[in-house]
């Protein structure tokens, strides 16, 4: 392996640790990356507590990659939660169990593992030239020979050559950090199979039905067409605002469910958040297949419907609705806000409507939001065209790992723990298609 020299392109969790692999095995490594410094997806990712995995049992964990669990079952064989806390514990990084199962660095943060991690591939214990870091090098793809690789830098073009190559180029939100999925027509045009990337963990756009009094009258009143977004009124008043324990549900038409309680928030234009992003695979094929999905939102999801029922059907004498239904009911802000915004006057003051509208709104759904603001990519790179080692069987010495390939996760850790295992198998990959 002493004279042998590999390319890993992208600088990610899913980049570093393929290179921490090759490089512990004395392999020359030279790491490009487009961006002047590496792992910016990876700090933003410790800006809100860095979840690095999570602690729950290894089937449920697996069963979080959807249709990619066998894929992605194989690679935490290797490297599963476990041993990436040993991982962090090697670089001094103390890690700990939320309530919510899920495991964080000590501090939360992303930054004190990502210095010691560089610090460690720069200067390995091992000792070694360590890795070779060719910051602002934005890979174009290959020479006319079809093998040299070809980088815009700086300087101009610059040009290499290796025995193996790594890809982990992440997918493409959040273009501004150096993930910009711009590799998807390189690999593509040397036939190598891509699904389209699509936004995962995302926040929607939701369409409103808009009722307006009949001629000259206030009531009955008539539906005009749904319109894209929130009324002016409930996007300038209500947009950032959570909505603090609801329960969601939806199924879609092959009759999956989602159900779950938690909280969102509102946007400018529609809904993001935890348990909207929970959900949001499943809501962004059905948008996908038939043009709109329909969430049903459980204001109040300690109270029975029988309850809900009673409460809003008891007499209020004098009082205002509003006022009715925050006494009786505790509803008030964005959730009595939502129920005017959604709701007709007529369904506004028909109890048993309105209870019902309580325990199941119907929310329309009708885009989800740009692939650059997700959270995760969708797509990526198929499995059917990779080794069990991540290599392309098209281009052989071509590697692929983290998140540009095809599969998707919630968030929780999921993320993470798949780009460090797919990053350590494609480096382990490497050493064994050198070794042979
Ligand atoms: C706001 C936010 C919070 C998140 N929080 C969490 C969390 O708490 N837990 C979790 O598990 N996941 C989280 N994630 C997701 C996680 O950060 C990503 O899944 C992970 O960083 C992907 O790793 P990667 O190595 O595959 O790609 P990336 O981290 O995207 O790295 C790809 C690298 O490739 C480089 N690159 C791209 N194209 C080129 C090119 N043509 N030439 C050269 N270099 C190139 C980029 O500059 C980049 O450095 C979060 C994501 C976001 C946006």
């Amino acid at each position: 392996m002493q004279n042998k020299k590999v390319a890993v392109i992208g600088g990610g969790p899913a980049g570093l640790m393929a290179a921490e692999v090759l490089s512990e095995a004395g392999v020359a490594v030279d790491l490009y990356d487009a961006m002047p410094s590496v792992g910016r997806k990876f700090l933003l990712a410790g800006k809100g507590g860095l979840n690095l995995t999570h602690s729950e049992s290894a089937d449920r964990f697996a069963e979080r990659y959807g249709e990619r669990r066998t894929q992605i079952e194989a690679l935490l064989r290797s490297f599963g939660p476990q041993q990436l806390r040993e991982w962090a514990h090697g670089l001094g990084i103390e890690t700990f169990v939320g309530t919510s199962g899920r495991v964080f660095p000590a501090d939360m943060k992303a930054a004190p593992l990502l210095r010691a991690w560089l610090n460690r591939l720069r200067h390995p214990v091992h000792g070694g030239a360590g890795v070779q870091f060719h910051m602002r090098h934005r890979w174009l793809g290959w020479a006319e020979d079809g093998r040299t690789l070809r980088f815009d830098t700086p300087q101009g073009e610059a040009r290499a050559q290796a025995d193996a190559v790594v890809l982990a180029l992440g997918g493409g939100s959040w273009a501004r950090l150096g993930s910009n999925g711009a590799w998807v027509p390189l690999l593509a045009a040397r036939g190598v199979a891509v699904a389209p990337l699509l936004p995962a963990n995302c926040g929607f756009d939701v369409a409103v039905q808009r009722h307006l009094p009949a001629q000259g009258q206030s009531l009955p009143v008539q539906a005009v067409p749904a319109a894209a977004g929130w009324s002016e009124f409930f996007a300038s008043r209500f947009a950032g605002q959570p909505f603090k324990t609801v329960a969601v549900s939806f199924t879609n038409a092959q009759g999956l469910t989602f159900q779950r309680k938690g909280e969102f928030v509102a946007t400018a234009t529609g809904v993001e958040g935890s348990l909207i992003y929970a959900a949001s695979s499943l809501l962004r094929d059905e948008i996908i297949r038939t043009g709109h999905a329909t969430l049903y939102l459980d204001l109040l999801p300690d109270f029975t419907p029988e309850r809900v029922l009673a409460e809003v059907a008891h007499p209020r004498g004098s009082r205002s609705l509003s006022s009715h239904l925050k006494s009786r009911l505790g509803l008030d802000g964005i959730k009595m806000a939502l129920l005017h915004e959604l709701l007709s006057k007529d369904e506004m003051h028909d109890a048993t409507r309105l209870a019902a509208a309580i325990k199941a709104l119907p929310l329309r759904l009708v885009a989800a939001r740009p692939l650059d603001e997700a959270i995760s990519s969708a797509g990526g790179v198929l499995f059917e065209v990779l080794n069990d080692d991540l290599m392309c069987a098209a281009l052989p010495r071509l590697f692929c790992a983290g998140e540009m390939l095809d599969w998707e996760a919630p968030t929780g850790g999921y993320l993470l723990t798949a780009c460090f295992a797919s990053g350590r198998q494609a480096g382990a990959g490497v050493l064994r298609y050198l070794a042979a």
